[in-house]
């Protein structure tokens, strides 16, 4: 794939744009430009949403279960001999480790195998009504629904959506971010290569306030699956509201990380720094406000400062490379006004915070200690390499200071006393968390977040169920 799709993939044709405006393509790492995409406008994304339409009640929703199970075999085997190509594009485009890049493109295969999977385990009920007859459920697809995704993890998080819609038997107009269209584009390209109808996944970058828009409002989409902002997230569920569209929303996160005493907390100490600064912190799932408990503070902050130091951060296409730019000269301005402001706050600035010297959007990672529970710095999601720490003392205090937020997306706990573990994970309002790991994400578990942090869960067999409406049917005796 050394020649890239930049046109919008709109039933089963590639078309410029019919707008003036075109998205510019950076390479974070260089700062320079190297493609422009075509951005939809509103007219083109109704002519998706008529397609999509066409295409599900055409061909996709009567398809047998088991062809349509192979089709999606079919992109994830394409994905897998693609996987380099696309990494490297991923990682021209976002700025992350080539390695990252690597791990992401293949997950995405693993997602589509997945929901090839899921589709024979996609089942109704039989309920004993207690009148008597049969009562049983359907589980039918929706229609077209829309995918918009964010910049952060744009094939994988497209993979995400894009395959148990598609898996439930809809039909899907993905629109990726702004910044970040590329690997979208390929995922379309791919889908039409195994033989995907036309119509069925259509790809359509564009802006959020044109083209997002237009599919927010548009009569013809049944369901938005979003990630990105939580500001975002509430403005298209208010669009949404409209025409009682189905939402799910993957929003933002101010995490926790909680170390007490009694774990392995040396572990801890040098795993921690990959769990709030990978993808150079642009993860809704960033440990970013750590919980220390005060009998080992000084001595974990240290040892998570000598772990964060030797982190390698550079050049992304190379393969030790551990922490890359960041997506954007505005992302990384936004770090930098929150570490200025902690320090203007008189708070401790241990490490990192400076650019590389050179071209490229790097920022050094920069540890946080001192800061008071109204700081923005800890209360905010940065979206940037910046983590705060601070000590507790009392577990039910620490707790209320952790559900202190709008937020609650991920976590971890560590603690060698299981039942400790337990306890604190049962009382953290996170739709994920964590035991002695940082692992939050995996294909068959549900992923998402309580309060400001979303609404549905991604993954596993939630994420496909949710692309479907129940439809009771009684017969009489
Ligand atoms: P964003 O909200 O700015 O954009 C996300 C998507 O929404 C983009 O495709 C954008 O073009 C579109 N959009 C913007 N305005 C729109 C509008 N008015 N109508 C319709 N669509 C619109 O988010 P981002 O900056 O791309 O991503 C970063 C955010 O995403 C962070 O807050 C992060 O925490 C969150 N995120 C969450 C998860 C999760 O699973 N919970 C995963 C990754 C990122």
């Amino acid at each position: 794939m050394n020649k890239f799709p930049t046109k919008l993939l709109l039933n089963g044709k590639w078309l410029e744009g019919s707008g003036a405006s075109r998205l510019v393509v950076t390479n974070p790492a260089t700062e320079e430009t190297f493609a422009e995409v075509s951005s939809a406008t509103v007219g083109e994304i109704g002519s998706a949403a008529e397609a999509g339409q066409v295409a599900f009640e055409s061909s996709w929703r009567d398809m047998p279960p088991g062809q349509r199970a192979e089709l999606l075999r079919g992109i994830a085997k394409l994905i897998r001999e693609n996987t380099e190509s696309i990494a490297q594009l991923e990682t021209r485009n976002v700025g992350k480790p080539i390695g990252d890049a690597r791990w992401e493109i293949d997950a995405g295969a693993k997602v589509f195998e997945y929901y090839a999977g899921a589709i024979g385990h996609l089942c109704g009920q039989t309920i004993p009504v207690a009148r008597g007859g049969l009562d049983f459920t359907l589980r039918q697809p929706m229609g077209v629904i829309a995918a918009i995704t964010p910049w952060n993890f744009p094939f994988l998080i497209a993979c995400w959506k894009v395959a148990p819609a598609l898996a439930a038997g809809n039909s899907v107009v993905l629109k990726p971010a702004s910044l970040t269209p590329l690997t979208a584009l390929c995922l379309g390209q791919l889908a039409q290569e195994a033989g995907l109808p036309d119509g069925v996944l259509q790809v359509l970058p564009g802006s959020g306030h044109e083209a997002g828009n237009a599919l927010a409002t548009h009569p013809l989409i049944r369901k938005i699956g979003f990630t990105g902002s939580t500001e975002v997230g509430a403005k298209i569920m208010k669009l949404a509201a409209d025409d009682i569209k189905r939402v799910s929303l993957e929003l933002g996160g101010k995490s926790p990380n909680i170390v007490f005493a009694d774990a392995d907390w040396h572990r801890a100490a040098l795993e921690s720094p990959m769990s709030v600064f990978a993808n150079t912190g642009q993860d809704c799932c960033a440990r970013s406000r750590m919980f220390i408990e005060q009998s080992i503070f000084d001595d974990f902050v240290s040892q998570f400062v000598s772990a964060t130091e030797e982190l390698n951060i550079g050049d992304p296409l190379l393969d030790d490379t551990q922490i890359g730019p960041m997506v954007s000269s505005d992302q990384r301005e936004l770090s930098e006004s929150f570490i200025a402001e902690a320090k203007g706050d008189g708070r401790n600035v241990l490490t990192g915070g400076e650019r590389l010297s050179g071209s490229g959007f790097y920022l050094k990672p920069a540890v946080v200690t001192g800061t008071e529970i109204n700081d923005r710095v800890w209360r905010e999601e940065i979206f940037g390499p910046v983590v705060c720490l601070r000590p507790f003392s009392d577990e039910a205090a620490m707790i209320s200071e952790v559900n202190d937020t709008s937020f609650g997306l991920s976590g971890s706990v560590w603690s060698k006393d299981l039942n400790r573990a337990l306890r604190v994970a049962n009382r953290v309002e996170s739709g994920v968390i964590s035991i002695n790991s940082h692992s939050s994400v995996h294909t068959e578990a549900p992923f998402g977040g309580f309060k400001s942090s979303g609404l549905g869960r991604d993954l596993g067999m939630s994420a496909m169920e949710a692309c479907t409406e129940i439809k009771n049917i009684y017969v009489g005796e």
